[in-house]
């Protein structure tokens, strides 16, 4: 079996597993998506959306947003981690956003692009990785087949061997992707994120993995498999 197979395998097993087809969690515009991607680095969900919820009853548009003092950006998002890096963060990502779009604050563009050209123009925008471009893209209501891998996907991906062991984020999101049909559409490599990340949270823990209720404990190379 090549690696490629053991990873479609893998994903055909987690989704079931997990029930698949997966309802998407939001159908923001991808403006709305960037931000609530860079509010929620090391946040939890729900605090990540009172966040989100807070900044746009006080700024309630982009532009004010962009404008506004730093501080003020800062005190609305208090709740998140590092509010002190996030908020002049997603200040300038937006101000570049309108800047190189002549004006506007919309990203609808992007659909018109391939996943790898519009995640390159995301990923220009300082604070943008691998997980936020992919994010902007898969989460928000462009549902492109942008693969979104976060730390609990990476970690079951790097311990099946489907990644190297020590692949970065953007190392296994850059294989991942690679691996998927290229006619898989967006909602079908949103269930591939979800059935890897549902394993992480909910078997392959960071200390201590379930591997003896593990469904994939068969095609599994990691050493320490109990
Ligand atoms: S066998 Fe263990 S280490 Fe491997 S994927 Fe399953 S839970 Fe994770």
């Amino acid at each position: 079996m090549t690696l490629r197979e053991r990873a479609l395998t893998i994903d055909e097993i987690l989704c079931r597993e997990y029930g698949a087809p997966f309802e998407p969690f939001g159908y923001r515009d991808p403006v709305s998506e960037l931000v609530g991607s860079l509010l929620s680095h090391r946040t939890k969900n729900p605090v990540t959306r009172s966040a989100f919820l807070k900044l746009t009853e006080t700024l309630p548009t982009w532009e004010e947003v962009i404008d506004a003092p730093t501080e003020q950006v800062q005190s609305a998002i208090a709740a998140v981690t590092y509010p002190e890096v996030k908020a002049p963060r997603i200040q300038e990502a937006l101000r570049q956003v309108r800047e190189r779009r002549g004006g506007k604050l919309d990203l609808e563009f992007l659909a018109d692009l391939s996943v790898r050209e519009a995640r390159d123009w995301l990923e220009e925008i300082p604070g943008v990785g691998a997980k936020t471009s992919a994010a902007v893209l898969s989460f928000s209501r462009l549902r492109m087949p942008a693969l979104v891998v976060d730390t609990h996907h990476q970690r079951v991906a790097q311990r099946s061997g489907i990644v190297p062991p020590k692949a970065s984020i953007e190392k296994a999101s850059q294989i991942l992707q690679a691996y998927l049909p290229e006619e898989w559409d967006g909602l079908r490599v949103y269930d591939s994120h979800q059935g890897f990340m549902r394993h992480g949270q909910r078997v392959c823990f960071y200390r201590h993995p379930a591997c003896d209720r593990c469904v994939i404990r068969e095609l599994c190379d990691f050493p320490q498999k109990t």
